[in-house]
């Protein structure tokens, strides 16, 4: 796991202060610590079937597209308000000063459809649950959270607790 770590670049306040954020660009920039990072991501899924990969805006889009060529299933991305250009159902989460909100297509998901969802960093926990109501509020079956990185101080998991969250660094 450290040939991976590695390639995760720290940034010290950024996007503002106290904020330690975990820059991926350096991993995705490396195609050796890329392709066993996605190895070991399938590893976390095991045989699981999923019919489905959601992945969150923006950072969740690059191994969530990897992983759902490697598993013959779909991808569909969970994005900001305004982004999506057919109709869409939207979910509202907190954020650390007032709300802000997830998008997604309104037949992005067959109800019964067996999703994973991944992103890259699961902090508070609070984007993941949002994308979860989504998935679910269209009959979405969650096989498992997928992350990167889980920031354990922050106790997102907390927010997942019906949840099968599996992640690979752990800070
Ligand atoms: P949260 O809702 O607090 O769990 O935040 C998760 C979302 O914010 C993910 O989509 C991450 O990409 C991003 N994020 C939060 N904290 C960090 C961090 N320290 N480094 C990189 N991305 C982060």
């Amino acid at each position: 796991m450290q040939k991976i770590e590695k390639f995760i670049r720290e940034i010290e306040d950024f996007p503002k202060n106290g904020i330690h954020f975990k820059d991926i660009t350096p991993l995705l920039a490396n195609p050796e610590a890329s392709k066993l990072c996605l190895e070991k991501l399938m590893e976390m899924i095991g045989s699981e079937k999923i019919d489905k990969v959601v992945g969150i805006e923006a950072r969740g889009f690059f191994f969530g597209t990897l992983l759902a060529q490697q598993l013959d299933a779909g991808f569909v991305p969970i994005r900001k308000p305004g982004k999506l250009p057919y109709k869409t159902i939207a979910e509202p989460y907190e954020l650390e000063y007032g709300l802000d909100s997830l998008e997604m297509h309104e037949d992005a998901i067959e109800k019964g459809d067996r999703v994973l969802l991944h992103d890259d960093v699961l902090a508070t926990g609070g984007t993941a649950r949002a994308a979860c109501k989504l998935i679910e509020s269209l009959g979405g079956e969650i096989v498992q959270c997928n992350f990167l990185i889980e920031l354990k101080f922050l106790n997102g998991i907390q927010k997942l607790k019906n949840q099968h969250v599996k992640t690979l660094l752990k800070y």
